[in-house]
């Protein structure tokens, strides 16, 4: 059988530990064989991050900006341990942080639903998709505690020396306060992201804020979202069959309970850090979440939801047998090579994510799978494979 081709590379993002042994095993079983696989490749494995100063990191996204797709293994994010263990130079900053400034993205969270890993929620039928605005609010605020009873203002200071104040409270006695920011660019950046992934996925947006509260700081958040779907995607989602669908957080939170999945929930900054973990949670599995980074100028960055399985890494290094789940790490595999086909206009390539896809999932549905999922699992007597048979049994499929 002859090699599917590409015309144009993807950039690689290896990276670190366990999924680093597991990126390899992907390639060698499930994709060389079958595509004559074109890549950039950039090292992002912690030691040559340290090496590089980093600057690897910047190359990688640098070179997603030219060929627009990417695909990244996950890596570790430097704490005190890691300087230690890696005798690093700095504590090097969160290569995906470093990616994201520089792609000016958003993250879209989706799990990958098999029968026989059943949601906790019952009526979730399809995958819930979550977009988190990753720019601003409580995560840039600055905070202050009041010893004592006074006044707290909101002073803000125009280029011309012009002052605008807004009460917060006439303290009588100790208190907290907090001010936050967010930019208008980045909400619509924020936006503009939502309503491509929308049209390129087909399917519906849910966006909601607390605007009835937050009736300057949110609601700018729900004017700016409507104006830019007003103006530019209006059309094109009506020809696409899908909706915009605007509502208020808690509302929002009421009906994805009682829906039955399907759809994009785009999340300001705090509601998404929490709701993503409760809907990847209530999906089963970690190991079943794909992520990928959208920039509003069509860049495309695919990657598993989970890090590097440390724990699983040491056994490894040890020469005990692990059970990882790749699962996320093929699901990132084949989203760029669909997006990589559909921007080439290569339809084996496509074809081949689809089928790569099938046969991930068969594989599990048919009871082979890794030990995480089969702790889950309402599949009777589920064959637990280590991490490379469970590739293997995917091989065989494909
Ligand atoms: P983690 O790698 O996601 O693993 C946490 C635990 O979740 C594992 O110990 C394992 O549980 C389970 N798990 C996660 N993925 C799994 C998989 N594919 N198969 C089976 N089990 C899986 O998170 P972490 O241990 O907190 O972080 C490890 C390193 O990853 C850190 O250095 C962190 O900086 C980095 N990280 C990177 C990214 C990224 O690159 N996007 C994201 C998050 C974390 P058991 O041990 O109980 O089996
Ligand atoms: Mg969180």
């Amino acid at each position: 059988m002859a090699k599917i081709k590409m015309t144009t590379p993807i950039v690689e993002m290896d990276g670190d530990e366990m999924t680093r042994i597991l990126w390899k095993m992907i390639k060698d079983h499930l994709l060389k064989p079958y595509i004559e696989l074109n890549t950039e490749y950039y090292d992002l494995g912690l030691e040559r991050r340290n090496e590089t100063d980093d600057q690897v990191t910047i190359d990688s996204a640098n070179a997603t900006k030219k060929y627009k797709v990417a695909v990244k293994c996950a890596t570790i994010t430097p704490n005190a341990a890691r300087m230690t263990e890696y005798n690093l130079k700095e504590m090097w900053k969160s290569p995906n942080g470093t990616i994201r400034a520089i792609l000016d993205g958003t993250v879209f969270r989706a799990p990958i639903v098999v029968k026989g890993i059943e949601p906790y929620v019952r009526n979730w039928k399809k995958p819930i998709t979550i977009a988190r605005h990753a720019y601003g609010d409580v995560y840039k605020a600055s905070e202050m505690k009041i010893p004592k009873a006074g006044k707290a203002e909101l002073v803000y200071t125009a280029e011309d020396g012009s002052e605008t104040r807004e009460l917060i409270h006439d303290f009588e006695g100790a208190g907290i306060i907090q001010g936050m920011h967010n930019i208008n660019d980045s909400i619509e950046s924020f936006a503009r992201s939502c309503f491509n992934y929308a049209l390129d996925i087909k399917q519906d947006l849910w966006f909601a804020s607390k605007d009835t509260i937050s009736k300057k700081y949110d609601h700018t958040f729900k004017d700016i979202f409507q104006e830019i779907f007003d103006a530019e995607y209006k059309e094109k989602f009506e020809k696409a069959g899908i909706v915009y669908f605007y509502t208020l957080i808690d509302d929002a939170v009421a009906r994805v309970m009682k829906s039955e999945g399907g759809y994009i929930w785009a999340c300001k900054n705090y509601d998404g850090d929490v709701m993503s973990d409760m809907v990847s949670s209530a999906f089963g599995s970690l190991a079943m979440m794909t992520s990928v980074l959208v920039s509003p100028d069509g860049y495309y960055e695919y990657e598993a939801a989970h890090g590097t399985v440390q724990r699983h890494y040491y056994k490894h290094l040890k020469g005990e047998e692990t059970s990882t789940n790749s699962v996320a790490t093929i699901f990132a595999w084949t989203g760029a090579l669909r997006k990589r086909g559909e921007l080439d206009g290569n339809q084996e390539l496509m074809e081949f994510a689809g089928r790569l896809e099938k046969a991930t999932v068969d594989t599990i549905e048919s009871g082979e799978m890794t030990k995480d999922l089969a702790l889950i699992t309402s599949i009777k007597n589920p064959t637990v494979l280590n991490s490379e048979e469970f590739i293997k049994a995917i091989a065989k499929r494909l």
